[in-house]
Formats: structure tokens, sequence, C-alpha cells
């Protein structure tokens, strides 16, 4: 069985990832890196413990001395990972709570490639560990000051801000430093679900529109200048206007695009029209997931990368996906050029619909097969299988493509009338109902 989807490993907790899962990648890892220091770091979930002290086990074993950073966000522990020989972080992002997973990071900030991976899969596989002799065993050290780093970046690179901004930490390790960052940086500060929880009591970790109505309601009721949404590990973020109005990925990915991009911007294939109404010529799809992201940035040194899920790279800033950087530089644009609601207005809004059907891990591969056969018959501009398969009409397109964490296949679908996406989605789910596979 593949362990490593696009974010590393990730799965239900006790069946898919267990503390002996955690040991073997730590001793496996701790094996890669060959004695030198690693850094590890997670976040609020109940088994995260646990899993991180197996793995910290692991490394310790092929005598790899681990720094530990403790409860943390993923890009504090991915920014922390400069001088180290590697990073990993336990989290399952904005995956439900039962979930669980860990994410490995190399110094530059960016995660562990597929070449990487598939190095740790094979040792785990065919049992690859070196371990230490008894007089070798590494130490634990503590680590308490990346947070307190992580902040100073920021603080130093945006300055200060005069906003009223509510943040909603959703109970994921982004309350430490998110709320802080703001404050530090002359805010006025409403925060919302900021103590940490692993049950995650005030919302589901991942910020969709449908999970953020008390952020919504807070900013319009108190007429703050912006809302700020953060995923379980800090990494996303998206936001809500100053009239309480849900700010997707799709809109904040142009705003960003259009300000960052001079050369070239990396977006995934699953990105609306948007941003090649504004930036012809200058973008590069890639597959699906932050790590194809930012190896694309890094391959043509490009300006920006961003993910309609959430995930904003500022290359400059470090290769790593980091929400609280992504806030503060949201927040310097509302402050520096006005109103969030102006900003966008400019946007245009093509309908996308973004949906998933579940599908049994062993047949997904049959049923993309299927599907592929069966839409050679449709009459379409162009094909592209960078991720999964996606067809391009005159003024419409969709997306279909294997998850790269669940057993589910995702359709993207973009027209340019309600209607157009509406037809093309529901003729979509046909055809994959048609190519067999579903639960
Ligand atoms: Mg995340």
């Amino acid at each position: 069985m593949k362990l490593f989807g696009s974010s590393g490993i990730r799965g239900l907790v006790w069946e898919e990832f267990t503390p002996q899962l955690a040991l073997d990648i730590g001793a496996a890892v701790g094996t890669m890196c060959k004695g030198h220091d690693v850094v590890i770091g997670w976040d609020v979930r109940t088994s995260s413990p646990c899993l991180s002290n197996a793995l910290t086990s692991g490394l310790l074993a092929t005598g790899c001395d681990v720094h530990s950073v403790g409860l943390t966000t993923t890009p504090t522990l991915a920014r922390a990972t400069k001088g180290f020989a590697c990073g990993l972080m336990v989290t399952a992002s904005h995956n439900p709570p039962e979930h669980n997973g860990v994410k490995m990071w190399n110094p530059d900030g960016m995660a562990f490639d597929t070449v990487q991976m598939n190095q740790v899969e094979e040792r785990l596989v065919n049992r690859g560990l070196s371990l230490a002799s008894w007089d070798r065993v590494g130490r634990v050290h503590e680590y308490p000051d990346a947070l307190k780093e992580h902040m100073e970046t920021i603080v130093r690179s945006i300055k200060s801000l005069k906003l009223k901004v509510v943040v909603d930490c959703g109970n994921g390790s982004a309350c430490l430093i998110s709320p802080q960052v703001f404050r530090e940086l002359g805010c006025d500060v409403i925060s919302l679900n900021a103590q940490p929880d692993g049950h995650f009591p005030g919302r589901m970790p991942e910020p969709t529109e449908e999970n953020l109505s008390l952020l919504k309601k807070t900013v319009k009721d108190t007429g703050a200048d912006l809302g700020i949404a953060h995923d379980g590990d800090g990494d996303r973020m998206v936001a809500v206007d100053e009239n309480g109005n849900y700010v997707g990925g799709d809109k904040l990915l142009a705003l960003f695009a259009i300000r960052e991009t001079k050369r070239k911007i990396v977006v995934p294939i699953d990105t609306s029209m948007i941003i090649d109404h504004f930036l012809e010529g200058k973008v590069v799809r890639t597959k699906v997931g932050d790590v194809f992201i930012s190896e694309k940035v890094k391959e043509h040194g490009a300006d920006f990368g961003g993910e309609p899920s959430g995930t904003w790279i500022f290359p400059k800033e470090t290769l790593c996906p980091d929400g609280i950087y992504a806030a503060a530089r949201l927040a310097k644009i509302v402050e520096d050029e006005g109103k969030l609601s102006q900003q966008l207005a400019s946007i245009p809004e093509f309908p996308i619909i973004r949906g998933s059907l579940q599908i049994d891990k062993q047949e997904m591969c049959k049923v993309m097969d299927k599907l592929k056969e069966k839409l050679g018959n449709l009459d379409y501009i162009e094909m592209s299988s960078i991720d999964g398969v996606r067809l391009q009409f005159k003024d419409s397109w969709f997306l279909v493509r294997p998850s790269g964490t669940e057993a589910k296949l995702r359709i993207t679908v973009e027209g340019v009338t309600k209607r157009k996406a509406k037809e093309l989605y529901e003729k979509v789910v046909k055809l994959v109902k048609q190519a067999g596979g579903l639960k």
C-alpha cells in the first residue's frame, strides 16, 4: 500500500496512522539524516503528543538529536527547520479530529518532495533502518523560541497595521501566534476559538464558508475591517470582508497574484480561469498539493504560488505556505489600498463548483482509465493529465482527480454562467458513475 499522499502521511489514528508506524517513520527519517539534528513539533490533536513521542523515539534510536518545539503551527516548524537536517510536524492539517499524520520539511522551508517521500517509504517497507549503538543514542533538547522567532520575522516584514481584525483560529495551533502577531503589529484584535483544543469544539478545522458563520457575524457586528480564518495547523488562511462576506480562495488567489506576479505564478490545475484573465502567459499549472506548488515555484523562480484551498507561498519569505504571514500581508493590502470588498470588486467571478465522490481506493485507477476512455468522445479544446484529467471547453472546463489524502475523486467545474457550470457538473458526475467504483 502507498503510505504517502500529496501531504506526507495522513489517516485515522490507531487504524492507518499508529504509534508503531510513527516509531518506524522516525527511525527511517533518522537513518536518512545520518545522525544530524532534527526538529519536531505537533498540532493540537489529542493524539499528537503520543505520536510525536513515538517519532522522537525512532529518531533517537538512530542517533539523531531531537529539538522539540512542542505545540506549534506547521509554518512555525517549517521555518524553524532552517539550521537542522530536517523537520517533522505531527498534524493532519484541516482533516477531522480523529485523523493525524506527519509532514516532513527541508531546511529551505519546502516539504519533502516525491523523491524524498519515496525514500522514506522504501526504508519502511524494506526495514532499511540503521540503529545507533547504545552509547550513540540521541538526546532531546527543548526549542521553546520557535514561535517567538516566527512572530518576530512577520512583524519585521509587515512593520505596523492599524486595523480592527477578527481572527478565528478554529481551536487549532494558530491560537498560539496569529492574534499575537496582529496585536504586536498594532491592530485592535478580537479572537475567536482561540483556545487550543484537539476536539475542535468551536468549528471543524477546515476554513470553509459553512464553518465560518461566527466569524462572518462577528466581523459585521463589531464593524471590523477584516476577518481571518486559519485551518488546524495554521498553514492556510481565508478571509471575510468588512461586510461579513466570505472571501474564498479563488478570489484571494487573484488578489495576491495580481500584486505579486511580475514574471511567473504557480497554481494548481483546479484553479479558476480568473487567473488567466489577469496573468495570461505567466501562469504555470501543476498538480494539486502545496508541495507541488513549492517545487514549481523553486524550479521556475516564480514570484508567487497559491492554491484556492487557502495556501499562499511567498518565496521571498519561505517556500512553506504560512497562513499567519499571508493573513498579515492581506491586512497590509487592506490598510494601504482600502476596504477588502472594494479591492475584490474589480475581480470577475466565474461560477465554480467543487465536489467529491467516495470511491473504493482499490478501484481508483480502473475508474480513472474508464473515465478517460469515455471522455475521448467529448468535443473539447484541450485535455491535460497533469493531475487526474482536465478538459477545457470554449467557456468552461472540468477536472476529475483522485484526492491526495482521502478515498475520494474530487471534481471541479467552472463555467461563465451558473447554469453552464451546473449542467457540466451534473454531466461529469454521471460520467464518473458510469465508470463505476462508487462506494
Ligand atoms: Mg494545514
